[in-house]
């Protein structure tokens, strides 16, 4: 059996794990773009300020590919699948034969049409390249813009406001990470920010970008000018799956799978940002950008592979995160709805906010900010009912809920 794996992030490195758990003999060929051991991206933010060093961004020791016997193709490009021939085809026209092939090629980041790459001083920050490429220039930088205020781009305004670069967020949306807050904790979050020094500028929309001589010096929006010598743009993701052309892979807003990680082309598998898989609550088929995500799906794919009929059980929105000195942890729906039950516990007056959102009677999303302590045993009750006893038990401390 030869199995290849293309992509050495979180999905790929987990499958290649499960393949050789269950399979001693079978041959296994990785093939990755980018030519390091398998690595953390959250990690570079902090790695790109120095904050961390090069040998904490890796998940997996140096004898990884040996340990699990990998034949490695590290630097390579996928170009294209031939799915009748069973074949992938290389940058270089290589030409590598599989019987079972994992696409884990994870996501790239969004780049407005209008902005050009080439222009010095402007980046995106995804990968360990555009790390190191930012440290060359941060003695430079004075002012740095990020353009958009989600998980990635507040990363990015920590690291450089913790470095001392004077940092301004420039989001279009009326609150911060609006994909996991609600307008409550995104009032927190702001409050924290705009106290560590950083501008924030929401309902804002970029409107150019200033350039002299090839060098970006300020972000022009809609109501003012802000000078910068570095601007990093993070506007969202979107999957890596340009190298399948029309063929009998079902493609949505990613490739669609089954709960065996299995596209509709029976030898061929995706796991992680790519893959558009089963929402555990709603049972939606959805892409997910997320870590959690792309480890329990490779490894659900790796194992498949190999023959296991272990199902994935789906994936959930999740995300845990500490930013500017506030801890914040969002799991499930974040807002209400037509049928939804909002519980305050506690009110951000307080300087906790904890919300439940319970959908007849079973947990379907919860968002605590400043103390998220009960956030971890509240994850494994996720999708149940949750009885009175417990909400009871909980600490909670809004008065409505109190009187309620
Ligand atoms: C700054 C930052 C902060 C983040 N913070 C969080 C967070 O707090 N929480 C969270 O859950 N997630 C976070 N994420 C997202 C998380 O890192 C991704 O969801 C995760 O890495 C996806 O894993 P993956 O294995 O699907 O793909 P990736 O990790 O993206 O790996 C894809 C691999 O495929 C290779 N590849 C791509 N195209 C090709 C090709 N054509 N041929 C060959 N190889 C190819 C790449 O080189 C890479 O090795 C963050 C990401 C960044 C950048």
């Amino acid at each position: 059996m030869v199995y290849v794996i293309v992509g050495n992030g979180p999905a790929g490195t987990n499958a290649i794990e499960q393949i050789r758990k269950l399979d001693h003999t079978g041959k296994i060929i990785l093939i990755a773009q980018e030519a390091n051991l398998p690595y953390s991206r959250i990690t570079t933010p902090e790695y790109m300020t120095n904050e961390i060093e090069e040998q904490d961004i890796y998940i997996r020791g140096a004898d990884f590919y040996e340990l699990n016997r990998v034949e490695t193709r590290l630097g390579h490009r996928v170009e294209q699948v031939l799915e009748q021939e069973n074949v992938v085809i290389l940058e270089d026209g290589g030409r590598i034969p599989y019987d079972k092939l994992l696409l884990a090629t994870g996501s790239r980041p969004c780049i407005p049409g209008w902005i050009d790459r080439g222009i010095e001083g402007v980046f995106s920050l995804w990968n360990k390249a555009d790390s190191e490429a930012i440290k060359k220039l941060l003695p430079e930088v004075k002012n740095a813009v990020i353009i958009g205020g989600g998980l990635v781009g507040l990363q990015a305004a920590r690291a450089l406001n913790s470095y001392g670069i004077t940092v301004s967020v420039v989001e279009m949306a009326d609150r911060l990470m609006p994909a996991q807050l609600d307008q409550a904790a995104g009032e927190m979050l702001l409050k924290a920010i705009v106290q560590q020094g950083v501008q924030v500028f929401l309902g804002t929309e970029v409107k150019a970008l200033q350039v002299k001589d090839n060098k970006v010096e300020g972000v022009q929006t809609v109501n003012q000018f802000l000078e910068a010598e570095l601007v990093i743009v993070s506007v969202g993701v979107i999957p890596n799956i340009d190298f399948l052309r029309s063929g009998s892979v079902q493609i949505e807003r990613g490739i669609v799978v089954n709960e065996y990680m299995q596209s509709s082309a029976p030898t061929i598998y995706a796991a992680g940002d790519i893959a558009q898989a089963r929402s555990m609550l709603t049972g939606e088929s959805m892409l997910r950008a997320l870590w959690l995500t792309a480890v329990q799906q490779g490894k659900i794919a790796g194992a498949s592979m190999a023959g296991s009929e272990e199902a994935y059980a789906g994936s959930n929105a999740m995300n845990s995160i500490q930013l500017f000195g506030l801890q914040v942890i969002s799991l499930g729906r974040i807002e209400g709805g037509p049928g939804v039950e909002e519980i305050i516990l506690s009110q951000p007056t307080s300087g906790v906010y904890q919300k439940l959102l319970l959908e007849d009677g079973r947990l379907t999303g919860l968002l605590f900010a400043g103390d998220v302590q009960e956030a971890g045993v509240m994850y494994h009750k996720l999708g149940q009912p949750l009885n009175q006893g417990y909400l009871g038990s909980l600490k909670v401390s809004d008065p409505e809920f109190i009187l309620a």
